[in-house]
């Protein structure tokens, strides 16, 4: 099975990799915001020691447990996409970058990269797999 190569020139190729690198950063950036956040000292802990460590207001603890869920949501999304952008690397390092997973040799829209450029598949076959 021959390899098909990405279409797309060297300068866009580079194009494409400020992109994805850029987008990294975002998302590390966000992930440390989050980090952050969870360790925030105005939370309950030892300041706390020698009094009662029952919950006082239950509703209070019922809405940090749902929002440090929707963090931890927030934080495996995070992650995926950040494995999405390294592969995406790697397909333009390895010269196959664009080209629908789906499908050798069929090319990726570069307008769908533009917008997302960790995309694997092209527009129909991304509804096939349901990539978002
Ligand atoms: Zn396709």
């Amino acid at each position: 099975m021959s390899k098909t190569k990405s279409a797309f020139t060297r300068s866009e190729l580079n194009q494409f990799r400020k992109l994805l690198l850029e987008k990294r950063r975002e998302i590390l950036h966000d992930l440390q915001g989050l980090q952050d956040s969870m360790e925030d000292p105005s939370t309950p802990g030892e300041q706390n020691q020698g009094m009662s460590n029952l919950p006082t207001h239950p509703a209070d603890l019922a809405t940090d447990a749902y929002d440090q869920e929707l963090d931890l949501a927030f934080a495996g999304r995070a992650r995926d996409r950040l494995n999405e952008i390294d592969q995406a690397i790697d397909r333009i390092e390895d010269g196959t970058y664009g080209i629908c997973l789906a499908q050798p040799g069929e090319l990726i829209d570069k307008k769908r990269l533009m917008a997302k450029p960790w995309a694997k598949y092209c527009l129909e076959h991304a509804q096939k797999v349901r990539e978002t």
